[in-house]
């Protein structure tokens, strides 16, 4: 079983094996609701893991098999999280919920209701590494919603820690984002998470994690409630459990809630959206969910029991009329289309392979995923997927490869909309934000420009950086994440928030170059490629399987280029089958699957099994390639 699906499976059973636990009542105990902003590495799981332990939130014969607020393996290749995870921990009287904050902003919109459930922040940064930028983008939220932090400095057990200085650090990055005079006063500790204390100063060893156990009991404020109002929640995230049905998070606003009352949810708008009873309450302990016979305002806690609610929606008392104010969900900007892998070596890697599986692999996606729909295009074993942005849809593609599924897909597409009134068309517009050092300023502002970009704002953002923050749109942000990383040498942090739907921009220039397209299947040769390496740049390498249709390269013309990989004319002294070691290629370009679906134009697809990742076109076949070929130009 691969990783993926074991998560998934791990998952689902934290869930049943809590609901075998009797119920509990959380009454008469402190509230606490922190949220916590670090960097990949930093140690926030090794931290939230000794905060369990030392508060006693898991029994001693309770094996810790997961860690908490573990990411998965894709989270942490791409140095982002995506699901915000919630655990709690209990300190003498107090509970103290933690909430795990998103890292990157394909998922924006979720940052802003996050950081609402909360009324402080635990700012985690490694004592050698110092303040990253990629957590400005969730700090800069978080300031800006008036939660007044704590910095953790970790790591100080490490010789290379320079726990002073980065507490400086964090007092310059406060401020260059604005931060007020109360949140520049933030309180400082010093902690070695690995060994398991905190201290008042770096050089003094702690016995354990109680001073940061203080520390949030004082600095943090408890929640701001009403017991005695009504029972109102604001759903803040959304997850699909099969046997419960939709599980919805959120904090409770004002009242209390018990399994078998009934409760009404509205949209943002006002709408009655449904009336149902609550079937199970569950709190967050530790790593587990425990059913509540009741959990009062100020907690953070799910329900269960409700079908059509989803995020942003209130869940109510029946006499409630007003929902509680929300952020909207971002709406998807960009679609895919996932078909079902058609080419000749379909079914070769994968196990999951029918239109079938497919279909209910994204159904089960768009359930649990406020973010992602779902369309089915009738009689075509495709689905076209929508999302916020080409991260996401990556992700869910990364994942599903990792599942055992194969698949096609499109190039990605910017979903338009049309100005009711006027008959204009609309493209979606985002704010991006850049932080970068100076040298590459000059690039990116120009690179960015070309794509219909325009600079709002420049200013310096701490250690030597420069944050540059654009409107962009969509439709010129896709495939730029790659570039821009190379343009950047790896240094650059970009983030993306929707921001409106504004006028098209005009057309934006497309890939330039036309492709060296495979004629015949088989096993590519070497002395061919090497043949063929002055019409191009090769995407693949000899001894690699083949087949006609497949995209080998890239052509270093404007045309696609029909080519043989399997034999040329042979040169003298080469080898004439198999792999010729003889033969010196050039490495050829690495596609990853961001890359690859950004790369595609309209007439090619991505195929994506769970151990390759090939380019193709459309329509294999030359015949029905130049069919095709004459159809759009006709229209
Ligand atoms: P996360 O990505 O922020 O969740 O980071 P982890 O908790 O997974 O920690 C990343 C690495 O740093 C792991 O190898 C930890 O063992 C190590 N680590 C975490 N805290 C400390 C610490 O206080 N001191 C030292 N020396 N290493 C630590």
């Amino acid at each position: 079983m691969n990783q993926s699906s074991r998560q998934t499976i791990k998952r689902k059973s934290l869930i049943i094996n809590s609901l075998q636990q009797s119920s509990k009542v959380h009454k008469n105990m402190e509230l606490r609701n922190i949220a916590i902003i670090a960097h990949v590495d930093h140690g926030k799981t090794t931290l939230v893991d000794v905060l369990l332990k030392q508060s006693g939130t898991f029994r001693d014969n309770q094996k810790i098999q997961e860690r908490a607020m573990d990411s998965n393996d894709l989270e942490r290749e791409r140095g982002i999280t995506i699901l915000a995870k919630c655990t709690s921990v209990n300190w003498n009287d107090t509970r103290i919920n933690i909430v795990d904050t998103p890292g990157h902003a394909d998922f924006g919109g979720e940052v802003e209701r996050i950081l609402s459930m909360v009324d402080g922040v635990l700012v985690l940064v490694d004592a050698s590494e110092g303040a990253m930028p990629q957590t400005k983008f969730v700090l800069t939220k978080a300031l800006k919603l008036g939660l007044r932090p704590i910095v953790v400095v970790n790591k100080v057990d490490k010789p290379e820690q320079r726990g002073y200085e980065v507490q400086d650090e964090m007092f310059d990055l406060f401020s260059s984002l604005d931060a007020n005079d109360e949140q520049l006063d933030f309180p400082t500790l010093f902690s070695s998470a690995k060994m398991g204390w905190a201290s008042e100063t770096p050089e003094k060893v702690g016995d354990d994690m109680t001073p940061l156990f203080e520390k949030i009991v004082e600095h943090v404020p408890s929640p701001i409630i009403d017991n005695d109002a009504p029972f109102q929640m604001l759903v803040t995230t959304l997850e699909y459990d099969p046997y419960l049905g939709r599980v919805l998070t959120g904090r409770i606003t004002s009242g209390e809630v018990k399994p078998n009352m009934t409760v009404k949810s509205l949209s943002r708008k006002g709408e009655v959206l449904e009336q149902s009873r609550i079937t199970k309450v569950l709190a967050f302990e530790g790593l587990e969910r425990t059913p509540l016979e009741s959990a009062r305002a100020g907690d953070i806690i799910a329900v269960a029991g409700l079908s059509s609610t989803t995020v942003a929606d209130t869940i109510a008392d029946p006499n409630i009329k007003q929902p509680i104010e929300a952020s909207p969900i971002d709406p998807s900007t960009i679609a895919v289309t996932f078909s079902i892998n058609d080419s000749p070596f379909a079914g070769s890697d994968g196990d999951k392979v029918t239109s079938r599986m497919l279909r209910d692999r994204l159904m089960r996606e768009a359930e649990g995923n406020v973010a992602i729909k779902v369309t089915e295009a009738p009689g075509k074993d495709a689905f076209e997927v929508s999302g916020r942005g080409e991260l996401q849809l990556a992700v869910l593609m990364e994942q599903m490869r990792r599942e055992g599924y194969e698949m096609s897909i499109s190039r990605p597409r910017v979903l338009f909309q049309t100005e009711p009134d006027t008959g204009q068309r609309l493209e979606p517009i985002e704010e991006v934000v850049i932080d970068v050092d100076e040298e590459y300023t000059g690039g990116v502002v120009e690179a960015l420009s070309l794509r219909k970009g325009s600079l709002q704002d420049m200013r310096p953002s701490g250690g030597g950086k420069q944050r540059l923050t654009f409107l962009c749109p969509s439709r010129g942000l896709i495939g730029y994440h790659g570039d821009f990383m190379t343009q950047t040498r790896g240094t650059g942090v970009m983030n993306r928030l929707f921001d409106s739907y504004g006028a098209f921009k005009g057309p934006i220039p497309a890939r330039r170059t036309g492709v060296l397209v495979s004629l015949e299947k088989g096993r590519a040769a070497g002395y061919a490629l090497f043949n063929l390496e002055d019409r191009g740049l090769l995407m693949i390498g000899a001894g690699e399987d083949v087949y006609g249709g497949m995209i080998i390269g890239e052509h270093n013309k404007g045309n696609d280029l029909e080519v043989n990989p399997l034999k040329a004319k042979q040169l003298t002294n080469f080898r004439a089958s198999g792999k010729d070691d003889a033969i010196d290629l050039t490495p050829p370009i690495k596609m990853t699957l961001e890359k690859a679906v950004a790369y595609i134009a309209d007439d090619e697809l991505v195929e994506v099994t769970p151990k390759v990742i090939r380019l193709r076109k459309r329509y294999l076949d030359m015949h029905e390639r130049k069919k095709y070929a004459r159809q759009t130009i006709d229209a």
